[in-house]
């Protein structure tokens, strides 16, 4: 039996994770799980597997689970923990041989560390994570000997393709993207696009941040710089093509020309049971993909004017050091901001564009540097939205 701690359990990936487990119960045991304050799902997932740890974002949500699971008669209860150092203890907790990596943005970045330095696997959904310290945790990956297997579904598609495959006879990596819920709009409709307009994403089911990032396409930027670092390639060896059908999960080139591509339905369960049983394959509880009912497999370049968010990204990759942890929290912030009405949707990357244009670069040599940049960062983002230099949606 397996044991297996999830940052992010309440989240889209950790439910989804907790489907998989749900299915393969004579394989895996959750030990520990970590959430933020979602108490009433977190109360579920306690009463149906019995972690011994867990973790919330705060004292005041740790009393009322305590409350919540004495009034459901769980009188054992789990240890818990709270905030970053509870996530830590999380993908720390002794006997977990897989960690979850399912937290939303730089919150994960000390947990799965963490994590790698112990030498547990960690399957990571949380992209953030690479882009902000790619080189430290492929680094303590490395050093620990930990396995690092990718869930978003076109590195887990990536990590299908390069099986069995020499790395010298690798071309190139050609991430597919949806093109978001504007791929085919008007700019001035993206510019004043509202959040209810940019959370509809077409083909994937996702937690708010991840779908604002399709929407600006940030996304993908995001994940060319963790493709990077999962794969080693060069940001010229990494390419996006638009493929609106989202059938094609991503693909690699090799040196003569062959092109390989993996394929199968848009469900996240997918990539997360393949990270999990890896380097086994288990039938999955997922309907085949029906290769008769697709119509058409479109493949288009992306538009640099409509999604500049992308061309930030390379540049971020390009410059290397601190500058990605800057276009990271330089996202982050802006997203929280967006979906709070504060800003407009093509605010977006006018901040994200502005902060790496003020950042001093450094080398990203340590992981308090990178926090440092992150931190800066957030608060020279903050208040530029705060001074109202950027429009206020409402005005
Ligand atoms: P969600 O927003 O659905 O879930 C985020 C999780 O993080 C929740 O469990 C949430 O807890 C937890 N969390 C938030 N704040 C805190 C906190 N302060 N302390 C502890 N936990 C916290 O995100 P997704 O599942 O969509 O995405 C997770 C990661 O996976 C992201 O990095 C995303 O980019 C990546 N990803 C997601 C995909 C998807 O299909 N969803 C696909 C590919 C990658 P709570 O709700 O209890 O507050
Ligand atoms: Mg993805």
């Amino acid at each position: 039996m397996k044991q297996i701690a999830i940052l992010g359990s309440t989240g889209s990936i950790g439910c989804n994770t907790l489907r998989v487990v749900e299915a393969f119960r004579d394989e895996f045991n959750v030990a520990a799980l970590g959430a933020g304050s979602n108490i009433e799902l977190l109360v579920e997932q306690i009463v149906t597997h019995r972690p011994g740890l867990v973790s919330v974002s705060d004292e005041a949500t740790a009393a009322k689970l305590r409350i919540e699971l004495l009034q459901r008669g769980i009188t054992e209860l789990p240890r818990i923990e709270t905030g970053v150092e509870g996530l830590c203890e999380v993908a720390t907790c002794e006997g977990v041989e897989i960690v979850i990596g399912a937290v939303v943005g730089a919150l994960g970045l000390l947990p799965t560390y963490r994590a790698l330095e112990l030498g547990r696997r960690v399957a990571l959904a949380n992209k953030e994570t690479l882009v902000i310290a790619g080189e430290l945790m492929t680094q303590a990956a490395a050093n620990s000997g930990a396995e690092l297997l990718p869930v978003d579904s076109e590195h887990n598609a990536l990590h299908q393709c390069l099986r069995g495959e020499q790395r010298r006879e690798l071309k190139r990596l050609i991430l597919t993207a949806s093109g978001g819920p504007f791929r085919t709009a008007q700019l001035e409709s993206i510019e004043r696009a509202t959040p209810a307009e940019a959370l509809k994403h077409p083909t994937w089911r996702m937690g708010a941040k991840i779908t604002i990032d399709s929407a600006t396409m940030m996304n993908k930027g995001l994940e060319v710089i963790e493709a990077r670092w999962l794969f080693n390639c060069s940001a010229d060896e990494i390419d996006i093509v638009i493929h609106p059908q989202s059938v094609v999960h991503s693909m690699i080139e090799l040196i003569d020309g062959s092109i390989i591509a993996q394929m199968g339905v848009t469900d996240m369960r997918h990539a997360i049971q393949y990270a999990l049983t890896y380097p086994a394959r288990r039938p999955a509880d997922l309907p085949s993909l029906d290769l008769t009912t697709l119509s058409k497999l479109e493949f288009f370049a992306p538009d640099p004017i409509r999604f500049p968010c992308v061309e930030l990204a390379y540049q971020a990759l390009r410059q290397g050091g601190t500058m990605p942890a800057v276009l990271n929290a330089a996202n982050e912030v802006a997203v929280a901001a967006f979906l709070e009405e504060k800003i407009r949707f093509g605010d977006i990357h006018r901040l994200i564009r502005a902060a790496c244009e003020a950042h001093s670069l450094q080398s990203a040599s340590s992981l308090e540097i990178v926090l440092e940049a992150d931190r800066s960062t957030r608060r020279w983002v903050s208040r530029k939205i705060d001074s109202q230099e950027v429009r206020a949606v409402k005005s």
